[in-house]
C-alpha cells in the first residue's frame, strides 16, 4: 500500500461519510451552541419589531424645535411618558413631547429623541436650546434584521452571537445535525489511568484526555472511552462490542510496525477493510483509515502524544465536522514568517507545533512526537512542504492554525 497525501487522506475517508446531515434534530437555542445548523433560517420578524428610542430622553416631532436657542428655547408641554415594555397609544400632538426611556417604541407624530441631559425639564414645560434634525436618535424599526434576512445558512457552526440573534427571533427550538457518535479508545499495556497507582514501567494515560477534550471542544461526547490491552484478539473483540451502534471509531497507538502494534490485526479481525495506512507527513504518518461494511469509519492514530494531536486536528477534525454535518470544514492557513530558525532538514512534509502571532511564528523548544507539554502554548503547525532545506529566521512559512 502506497502512503498517501494528507489531503488524498481526508478526501478518501470524506468518500465514505454517509449522510452529512446525518439525521436531524430539534434541540433548544441554549444547548445549540457549537452544534451545526440543518436548516437555513429566515428572519421571521423585524428586529427591532417597532421603532424605538436608543436612550432616555424626550421624543416630539423635530420641525417643532426649528430656530431653539440659548436665548430663545422651544418650550413644549409634556404630554406624558412611556417605558421599555409599554407603548404610547394614540398620537403626539405636533409641538408636544414625551418622556421616552431606552428601548421604549416611539409613538405616531415623534420623529426625534433628545438626550434627558441635555434639556430642562419644569414640571410639565421641556425647554430645549437646540434643533433637532427629524430621526435624530431614532432607532428604525428592522434596523438590526429585516423579516426575511437569510440569517444563518445549514452547515453553519451556531456561536454565541447568532444563537442570539435567532432567541431575538422567538425561536426556541431550532434544527440542528445529529451529531456523530463517536467511540473512543487508547491502546497499549503500558498505560494507566490518571489517579490510579503507576506500576513500574508504565505511564499514564493522556491521549484519552486529549482526544476526549478535543471532541468536547467540538461538542462530541464519546460514549465509550477505554483502554484496550495490546492483545489483537481482546482488543478486535473490545471494540467490535463497543462500536455498535457508533459512527465513527477513533483510537490511538499501535499502529506503527513494532510487535505490540495490533491495530493491523484489529481491523482485519473487526471485519473492516482498510482504506490507507501511512500518511506522507510527520509526525503520525502511521495512522491507518479504516472502513466497515455497514460504512462506519475507523481512524487509529499513532500513540505518541503530538502525533495523536496533529493528525487528530490535520484529518480527523475535518471528518468529523463533515460528519457534523458542517458546510465545507476548512483548515485555517496564514502566511507568517519564522521568528527563529528550525535547524533540521524536511525530506518529508512536516507540521511542527508553533505559536502564531500578528505575523510571526515562535517555536518552542522541544518538537519530539512524544512530548506534548511544549505544545501547550501553541495555537498551530507549521507546514513545511517534503525537500525544505532548513530555515532561517525571516523566512515565510504556511501555517495551520488550531
Ligand atoms: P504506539 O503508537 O502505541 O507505538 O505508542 C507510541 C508511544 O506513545 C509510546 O511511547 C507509547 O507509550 C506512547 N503512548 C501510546 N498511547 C499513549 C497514551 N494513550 N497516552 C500517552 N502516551 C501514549
Ligand atoms: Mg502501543
Amino acid at each position: 500500500m502506497q502512503d498517501i497525501s494528507l489531503e488524498r487522506a481526508i478526501a478518501a475517508l470524506s468518500e465514505h461519510i454517509q449522510s452529512p446531515e446525518n439525521g436531524i434534530e430539534r434541540i433548544s437555542l441554549l444547548s445549540a451552541r457549537g452544534r451545526i445548523l440543518a436548516e437555513d433560517i429566515y428572519a421571521a420578524l423585524d428586529n427591532p419589531p417597532f421603532n424605538r428610542s436608543p436612550l432616555d430622553g424626550y421624543t416630539f416631532a423635530a420641525a417643532a424645535t426649528k430656530g431653539a436657542s440659548t436665548e430663545r428655547p422651544v418650550v413644549m408641554e409634556i404630554v406624558g411618558e412611556v417605558c421599555a415594555g409599554d407603548y404610547f397609544s394614540g398620537n403626539v400632538p405636533f409641538g408636544k413631547a414625551l418622556r421616552i426611556m431606552t428601548g421604549a417604541p416611539i409613538p405616531e407624530g415623534c420623529d426625534a429623541v433628545v438626550r434627558q441631559e441635555s434639556v430642562r425639564a419644569e414640571g410639565s414645560k421641556l425647554y430645549l436650546d437646540v434643533p433637532l434634525r427629524p430621526f435624530e436618535n431614532y432607532c428604525y424599526r428592522g434596523e438590526d434584521v429585516k423579516k426575511g434576512t437569510l440569517l444563518a445558512s445549514k452547515g453553519t457552526k451556531l456561536d454565541p452571537a447568532c444563537i442570539a440573534v435567532l432567541a431575538g427571533q422567538g425561536f426556541r427550538a431550532i434544527p440542528v445535525c445529529r451529531t456523530p457518535r463517536i467511540l473512543l479508545a487508547s491502546t497499549g499495556d503500558e498505560l494507566v489511568t490518571p489517579g490510579e497507582e503507576r506500576p513500574k514501567g508504565k505511564i499514564y494515560n493522556s491521549n484519552l484526555y486529549l482526544l476526549a477534550s478535543l471532541l468536547d471542544e467540538m461538542r462530541m461526547t464519546p460514549k465509550q472511552m477505554r483502554n484496550l490491552p495490546d492483545d489483537a484478539a481482546l482488543a478486535a473483540k473490545l471494540l467490535r462490542e463497543d462500536a455498535q451502534g457508533m459512527d465513527l471509531i477513533l483510537t490511538t497507538g499501535g499502529v506503527s510496525v513494532g510487535k505490540k502494534d495490533i491495530m493491523h490485526s484489529v481491523w482485519k479481525r473487526m471485519g473492516a477493510s482498510r482504506i490507507f495506512w501511512r500518511i506522507l507527513m510527520k509526525p503520525g504518518a502511521p495512522v491507518l483509515g479504516y472502513i466497515f461494511p455497514d460504512g462506519r469509519i475507523g481512524i487509529a492514530l499513532s500513540g505518541n502524544p503530538f502525533a495523536a494531536f496533529a493528525t487528530f486536528e490535520l484529518l480527523a477534525r475535518p471528518i468529523l465536522q463533515q460528519m457534523a454535518g458542517m458546510r465545507e470544514p476548512k483548515l485555517l492557513r496564514k502566511k507568517a514568517v519564522l521568528a527563529a530558525p528550525f535547524l533540521k532538514e524536511s525530506p518529508g512534509r512536516r507540521f511542527i507545533r508553533a505559536r502564531y502571532e500578528d505575523g510571526y511564528v515562535v517555536l518552542p523548544k522541544q518538537h519530539a512526537s512524544g512530548a506534548l507539554f511544549s505544545a501547550v502554548t501553541c495555537n498551530a503547525f507549521i507546514d513545511i512542504p517534503a525537500g525544505s532545506p532548513k530555515l532561517e529566521s525571516g523566512r515565510e512559512v504556511e501555517v495551520v492554525l488550531f
